[in-house]
């Protein structure tokens, strides 16, 4: 992200990204936090173009996604995002649900995309649940099928959004697991979170984000360790 600004109502009345810098190096995690309203889920709309910026750019492989001439739909076809809440289709069954983009958007064949959408159900240990529809899984079997998903379409980047915000505690650690283990497979991730002990583990980057301004970012042990602004170190000390 190159100065990237966004605001929000008319004329601009309230900006929500100031001016926001951000290396993203593949095969990294780079974890989002800051207070609730700080910009985090705003920056990730951003990246997906769910929001158009008013000010900056955004480059994916070094190609300016927010360029008006780029095809909005084959950027996000190489970004898989999962929010927090309501990411699988009620009516349709764990495995429709998963083969619907690669099928419908990239145009694989059914066998083909059912193939690999039961690979990937099974190694993120729902291999029995790809008849099932979401209303009979458990929340964090539902976030999981919901990566399952987003993975289907063998995204360059994966942006995640509080997964973990409306889970029940003990349900958090098998989604947060996932989270790792793909990070030990080399995907590219952005997530934003509120888990700090988990952003501390699993990032390699820490971005603090406060009113919209990219206030610190640095390693775990830079950010958590030795945060160098005030306002970070209140921050800090009031969550963890
Ligand atoms: P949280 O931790 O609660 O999820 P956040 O860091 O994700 O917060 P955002 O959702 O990005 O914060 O919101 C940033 C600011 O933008 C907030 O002040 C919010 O009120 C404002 N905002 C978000 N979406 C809109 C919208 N569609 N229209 C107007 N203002 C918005
Ligand atoms: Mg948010």
């Amino acid at each position: 992200l190159q100065s990237v600004r966004k605001t929000y109502g008319k004329g601009g009345g309230t900006v929500v990204l100031r001016d926001v810098d951000l290396d993203v190096a593949p095969h990294t995690v780079t974890a989002l936090i800051g207070a609730s309203g700080s910009g985090k889920s705003t920056l990730l709309r951003c990246v997906n173009l769910l929001e158009e910026i008013d000010d900056g750019a955004i480059l994916l492989d070094g190609v300016d996604i927010t360029d008006p001439r780029t095809d909005p739909d084959q950027v996000r076809r190489r970004i898989g995002v999962v929010f927090q809440a309501y990411n699988l289709f009620p009516h349709m069954s764990v495995l429709d649900n998963v083969t619907l983009a690669p099928r419908r958007v990239h145009g694989v064949g059914r066998a083909e995309a059912e193939g690999r959408a039961r690979e990937l159900l099974e190694r993120l240990g729902l291999g029995k649940k790809a008849d099932e529809y979401p209303d009979r899984l458990s929340g964090g079997q539902q976030q999981r099928a919901a990566i399952v998903r987003a993975l289907a379409v063998r995204p360059r980047l994966l942006l995640l959004d509080e997964i973990t915000a409306a889970l029940d505690p003990e349900l958090v650690g098998e989604v947060l697991s996932v989270v790792r283990d793909l990070k030990d497979e080399g995907m590219t991730m952005v997530l934003a979170t509120h888990e700090m002990g988990f952003a501390r583990e699993v990032a390699d980057q820490v971005c603090f984000l406060d009113a919209g301004v990219v206030l610190e970012r640095g390693t775990p042990a830079e950010v958590f360790g030795a945060p160098q602004q005030e306002r970070t170190q209140q921050f800090l000390s009031r969550i963890v």
